[in-house]
């Protein structure tokens, strides 16, 4: 607090001294504060563009989940009534067999040598003919199961149809987003990457712990007419001095944001 004092008073000594040679320390924290606000300067403006692409991504990819749903139900609605379908076939076919039985055992009853082999014929006939009753009550169930089943594929078939016709829409949208600002993003990768790479390790974790717990992604903030460009909480008179003075980085007290003052954006965006 004293050494601070001291060096404020310093400061209001010499007014006059219009080119005062900031100390080498000052100067190293001055640079390194310029390299983190350009950093956000640069991932701000990725931000922006990410924001004009708004919720759209995410709406693309909640179709493309809804559609793929879709599809799956579509498939397995189209193979249940494929199973219903060969049921009923295969009961027809079943029914052709049992016809051809019974006109076999009726011919073989008209070569029968005694009554007791034309009773077990006429049995085996009766049997056929409860069996072929049995399986028209299973066709004429299937055949009813068949038509509700192929209902329910043409339904899943048209949403499916609407859901994927809305999600190329919205992908087109998405895709001239994408295309229109593309390369303005890769640009902007590439000087974010620059500006990081100025930024010693130590400082760049610590940004980008800040910028990803703050909902606008401002890890670096202007201070602006004595309150923090981040969070608009006032800033006490002495941090003010301390900010300006670049002799250490200094974090709002409400958010937690690092500060920097005209000097250091004027670097940055050349004001
Ligand atoms: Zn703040």
């Amino acid at each position: 607090m004293a050494k601070t004092a001291t060096k404020s008073a310093e400061k209001e000594a010499k007014p006059a001294v219009a080119t005062k040679q900031p100390t080498k320390a000052e100067s190293a924290v001055a640079a390194k504060l310029v390299a983190l606000y350009r950093l956000q300067h640069v991932d701000s403006m990725v931000d922006k563009i990410r924001t004009q692409r708004g919720e759209l991504p995410l709406e693309v990819q909640d179709l493309e989940d809804e559609v793929a749903g879709l599809e799956t139900r579509m498939n397995k609605l189209a193979d249940d009534l494929k199973a219903a379908e060969t049921a009923v076939s295969d009961k027809q076919n079943f029914i052709k067999d049992a016809k051809a039985n019974i006109k076999k055992y009726e011919a073989q009853q008209s070569k029968v040598r005694n009554n007791r082999e034309y009773d077990s014929l006429s049995k085996e006939i009766e049997f056929q003919n409860l069996e072929i009753q049995l399986a028209e009550k299973r066709i004429k169930e299937g055949k009813f199961a068949s038509e509700s089943k192929s209902a329910a594929v043409e339904e899943s078939k048209q949403l499916f149809k609407d859901r994927k016709k809305d999600l190329d829409l919205k992908k087109k949208e998405l895709d001239d987003i994408i295309a229109e600002t593309e390369k303005e993003e890769k640009e902007l990768a590439k000087k974010s990457s620059a500006a990081a790479g100025e930024v010693e390790e130590r400082l760049l974790t610590a940004y980008r712990r800040i910028r990803g717990n703050a909902r606008n992604g401002l890890a670096v903030v202007h201070m602006e007419r004595g309150s923090c460009g981040g969070c608009f909480n006032a800033i006490p008179p002495q941090r003010q001095l301390d900010i300006a003075s670049h002799k250490k980085i200094i974090v709002c007290e409400h958010c937690g944001r690092i500060l920097v003052d005209d000097s250091v954006v004027n670097e940055v965006v050349g004001g």
